[in-house]
């Protein structure tokens, strides 16, 4: 079964909660990128969707077009998706957004579904190349419950109506544990219940409980020249 307009509807109405309703991380990192989020900078991260997503966005708002890329690396970007279920779209920008018209990806930014090494959906962990640039990653604490539960419920979802994307995150998770243990540190992630583990280098994935103060060390991380 494959991802149809109708599942990114019910995905929608389903996943609307922000990842804090205390910190509006927008404000953390845009100042410190030309005004504009790291995570809405398409020089920073292209948005891919699926064209059924596209399909239902198209449908609902004119805030979405197609991606025209500008560089040789992007060109080959996009390149690679050729003839795939997904596409690079461009929206117009984060003065223009309009929240209920975000992509999946939007919704999600900077988590995804992080599987252990038994393959079981443990909880969220991030894109690693944000470390640094997006605020969030650096106070991941600030995650609020409403928001990991529907993550994870939608993704339950999307998974069930495309056990593709499954696959695709058990490795993702994969290379992140690569990642992590080549560098030799360990990496948050947060679990189902709000409670936050590390999953140690070079141990299989084994995690271990972290501690707030532990956890707390992660703000040193952020890096917003990185975003110059
Ligand atoms: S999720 Fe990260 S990159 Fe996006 S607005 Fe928040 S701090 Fe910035
Ligand atoms: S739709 Fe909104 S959240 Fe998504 S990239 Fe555009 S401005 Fe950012």
């Amino acid at each position: 079964m494959s991802v149809t307009p109708e599942h990114y509807a019910e995905i929608f109405r389903r996943f609307q909660a922000p990842i804090s309703k205390v910190y509006n991380c927008g404000l953390k990192c845009a100042p410190l990128n030309g005004g504009e989020p790291v995570c809405c900078d398409s020089g920073h991260a292209i948005p891919i969707v699926e064209h059924s997503e596209y399909k239902l966005l198209s449908s609902r708002t004119d805030m979405w077009h197609k991606y025209v890329p500008k560089s040789a690396a992007e060109k080959a970007e996009v390149a690679d998706l050729k003839g795939s279920d997904c596409r690079a779209v461009e929206c117009n920008g984060a003065a223009h957004c309009e929240r209920d018209n975000r992509s999946l990806a939007c919704r999600s930014f900077p988590f995804f579904p992080y599987f252990n090494a038994e393959k079981e959906l443990v909880g969220l962990s991030y894109y690693w190349t944000f470390e640094g640039l997006c605020w969030v990653i650096s106070n991941i604490t600030i995650v609020e419950k409403p928001f990991i539960r529907q993550f994870l419920d939608i993704h339950e979802y999307l998974f069930k109506a495309d056990d593709n994307w499954r696959e695709t995150y058990i490795q993702q998770s994969a290379t992140m544990r690569g990642v992590y243990s080549r560098k030799n540190e360990r990496f948050p992630v947060v679990t189902r219940d709000g409670a936050y583990f590390w999953v140690l280098p070079k141990s299989g994935g084994k995690m271990v409980k972290a501690t707030k103060a532990e956890l707390a060390k992660l703000k040193k991380r952020w890096n917003p020249d990185k975003a110059a």
